[in-house]
C-alpha cells in the first residue's frame, strides 16, 4: 500500500544552517549517520551542507562528500546552501539536486555577510541560471530572502522592499523565493501579508518559509504562512544551532515541534515523528554538550497518539 502524499513539504536543514552555527565540527561519519537517520524518518529534503571556502566554515569542508553519500537515497532531494557563482559550480560537481542561496533584503546586513549589495546578488543570480541552464537534468535554483523580517543592524525592513527583490530574483531565472526569518523578529500577522504578497506576485514560484524560534514565535509563524498557503518549511532538528543573541531559545524551528503540530492537526507530512525523535541520537553522538532543544522530544508523545484526526 503506498502511503498518501503529504499535505506539507518539512525541509531539514540541520546539517547545514545548524552545524554551521555552532563552533565544534562534527565528525564525517555522524553527519552521514544523522542524515541516514532522518531520511529513515520520511524526510524528502534535507539540506545538507554550504559550499564556502573551508577556511571560512571547517564546519563545511566535507560538504562534498556528504552530498555524495546524501544521493544514494533514492527520492531525496539533496540540497545545499551557496552564496555565489564559485559555490553554485561546486555544488553542481558534486552532484546536489537543488542549491539555495540566501540573498539579504537589508542592504547593512548584505554587505557585511557578503560584501556584496542586494541588487550585485541579483546580478550573480542570473550567471548562477545560466551556469544551470546548461546541467542535465537541471539543478533547481531557490532564493533565501533574509532578513525579511526584519534587521538586526538596520531594523525595520519595508516589505515593499522586500517584494521587490522577490520579483527581481524571480525575474533573474530562479524556481522559487523563500522568506527567511533570520533574526527571529517575525510575527505571524506580518507573515501572513507578506506571504499573500508573495504569492500573488510569483504564483508556484513563492517558496519555503524559513523561520526562527528566536523569541518563541517559529510555530505560530509557520502556522500563519500554512494559513495563506505557504506548503514547504524549513526546521532543523532539535533548533541546532542556538541564536547567540537569545540564550536558551533555539534558532531554526524545531522539526520535532513543527511535525507534531501539522501531524495533529492532520496535516500529513510523511514524517514518523518517533523516528525523527530517534534521530537525535546521531545528533547528539556527533556534538557532544551541544544544547538541543523542543517540547515534543521532552515531553513525550500524547496517549493515543497518533490522535483520531478528522480533516
Ligand atoms: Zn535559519
Amino acid at each position: 500500500m503506498n502511503a498518501p502524499k503529504p499535505d506539507v513539504l518539512v525541509s531539514e536543514v540541520g546539517p547545514r544552517d545548524g552545524l554551521q552555527s555552532v563552533k565544534a565540527t562534527m565528525p564525517t561519519a555522524d553527519k552521514l549517520r544523522w542524515i541516514d537517520a532522518l531520511v529513515a524518518a520520511g524526510l524528502r529534503e534535507i539540506e545538507v551542507g554550504s559550499f564556502v571556502p573551508a577556511k571560512l566554515l571547517p564546519q563545511m569542508a566535507d560538504v562534498a562528500e556528504v552530498v555524495a553519500h546524501a544521493r544514494r537515497h533514492a527520492g531525496l532531494t539533496v540540497m545545499a546552501l551557496v552564496p555565489n557563482l564559485r559555490g553554485a559550480q561546486a555544488a553542481v560537481a558534486a552532484g546536489a539536486h537543488k542549491i539555495t542561496l540566501p540573498v539579504s533584503v537589508s542592504e547593512a546586513h548584505s554587505l557585511a555577510n557578503v560584501r556584496r549589495s542586494p541588487a550585485q546578488m541579483v546580478d550573480e543570480l542570473r550567471e548562477v541560471v545560466a551556469l544551470r541552464a546548461a546541467q542535465a537534468p537541471a539543478m533547481a535554483v531557490e532564493v533565501g530572502l533574509s532578513t525579511a523580517f526584519g534587521c538586526t543592524l538596520q531594523g525595520v525592513v519595508e516589505e515593499d522592499a522586500v517584494i521587490r527583490l522577490a520579483v527581481a530574483c524571480a525575474g533573474a531565472g530562479v524556481d522559487e523565493v523563500g522568506l527567511s526569518d533570520t533574526t527571529g523578529m517575525a510575527n505571524p500577522a506580518q507573515v501572513r501579508r507578506l506571504f499573500t504578497r508573495l504569492r500573488a506576485e510569483l504564483g508556484e514560484r513563492a517558496g519555503a518559509a524559513h523561520m526562527h524560534n528566536t523569541r518563541g514565535l517559529g510555530l505560530a509563524n509557520c502556522l500563519a504562512a500554512y494559513d495563506v498557503g505557504v506548503r514547504t518549511f524549513d526546521a532543523s532538528l532539535g533548533g541546532l544551532g542556538g541564536c547567540p543573541y537569545a540564550p536558551g531559545a533555539s534558532g531554526n524551528v524545531v522539526t520535532e515541534d513543527l511535525v507534531f503540530m501539522f501531524e495533529a492537526m492532520g496535516v500529513r507530512t510523511g514524517v514518523d515523528i518517533e523516528a525523527l525523535i530517534a534521530a537525535r541520537a546521531p545528533l547528539q553522538a556527533g556534538l557532544p554538550g551541544e544544547p538541543v532543544y523542543g517540547m515534543t522530544p521532552e515531553a513525550g508523545l500524547p496517549k493515543g497518539w497518533p490522535l483520531g484526526q478528522t480533516a
